[in-house]
């Protein structure tokens, strides 16, 4: 269920409503929003009487919620979420570009590429330090040690730091050195892992698994959101098809489809979404185009030499072309600004 408060409902009317949820047993999910704040209502609301809220004061409306998600719909929060981590944001007017290598390999590789991703303006750098290889004889991240870098990486350039997870373990470690929890789309249905993201005070990233259809991604999400955190943000990076061409299938569809369901910015990983350099650079234009709220682009200062996904990984200078090339097309669609 989800109750909707008036838009002149006070602070007190809001506070008392949860109160009435919890005091039965359910947890309420308050989401404030521009017009009128929303409480979304999980634990059992099946059983729930609409009548229980409609006369409370300051409630507009009950309404019984029939889809399978409730915190990352639209009905909840009509306009965009809006994610901030510190001064940069994700899903606001700004396209928000997450730019570095697939796995942190040492200080000197990892500020190599962080000046040339600071120098191109983007806010977030990437790199991962728990990597999750195919094979176990595969470079598996430098663990601690990565997070470490990362950490230096944020001291010395200003830039906010997306790493992933693999395991809640890694988790505990995340939230020691980074700012945005990456959750991978092989664990994308980690429902444990998903949980504890869930209690962690950083917005966390979360890709679509390698064969997961939209249902399944945003029920992901919601397991996170229901948890406490709603600092979700969507991340396409391609599904398995019967594509040879590509590593992955790109499926730009998924952000208007999104869109139409969810508050959730969307990012889109053409790095991934592909596996092939030359493809890269088209795949974030057109992501950018179909209305993507962001970018995760690899990036190496030597990618013949990378030890992981060298082949997608986009040399220094490719990496600055890129990013004013996606920035002019973001402002071409970017809505006008009111006034
Ligand atoms: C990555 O970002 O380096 C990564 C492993 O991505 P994915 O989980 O999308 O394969
Ligand atoms: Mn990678």
């Amino acid at each position: 269920m989800l109750i909707v408060m008036k838009a002149d409902a006070t602070e007190r009317e809001i506070a008392d409503v949860v109160r009435v949820i919890t005091e039965m047993g359910l947890r309420p999910h308050p989401l404030p929003g521009a017009q009128r704040t929303a409480i979304g209502i999980t634990g059992n609301p099946g059983s729930v009487d609409t009548s229980h809220f409609e006369n409370l004061p300051g409630v507009a409306e009950a309404i019984r919620v029939s889809k399978p998600y409730k915190l990352v719909t639209l009905d909840l929060k009509p306009e965009k979420t809006v994610i901030k981590i510190g001064d940069a944001t994700i899903g606001g007017d700004e396209l928000a570009i997450i730019g570095g290598p697939c796995a942190i390999e040492s200080r000197e590789q990892a500020f190599a590429v962080a000046e040339a991703v600071r120098r191109s303006g983007a806010r977030f750098f990437r790199g991962g330090a728990f990597k999750p290889r195919t094979s176990p004889y595969a470079f598996q991240g430098l663990g601690e040690e990565g997070l470490k870098i990362l950490a230096e990486v944020r001291e010395a350039f200003g830039l906010k730091i997306v790493t992933e997870a693999v395991d809640e373990e890694s988790v505990d470690l995340v939230e020691r050195y980074g700012d945005v929890l990456q959750i991978g789309a092989r664990n994308m249905q980690n429902f444990s892992l998903l949980r504890r993201a869930g209690r962690s005070p950083l917005p966390v990233l979360l890709k679509r698994g390698l064969s997961a259809m939209l249902d399944e991604w945003l029920l992901a999400a919601e397991y996170i959101m229901s948890e406490g955190n709603y600092n979700v943000i969507l991340c396409e990076r391609g599904v398995r098809t019967f594509a040879q061409h590509t590593r992955n299938t790109l499926d730009l569809a998924a952000i208007p489809a999104v869109r139409r369901i969810s508050h959730l910015p969307v990012v889109v990983d053409p790095s991934h979404g592909t596996g092939k350099n030359y493809m890269v650079t088209p795949l974030a234009r057109a992501g950018v185009a179909a209305g993507a709220d962001g970018l995760i682009i690899e990036v190496h200062n030597q990618p013949e030499r990378a030890l992981s996904d060298g082949a997608q990984s986009l040399t220094l200078e490719q990496y600055d072309h890129l990013v004013a090339e996606v920035r002019a097309i973001h402002e071409v669609i970017a809505p006008a600004p009111v006034g």
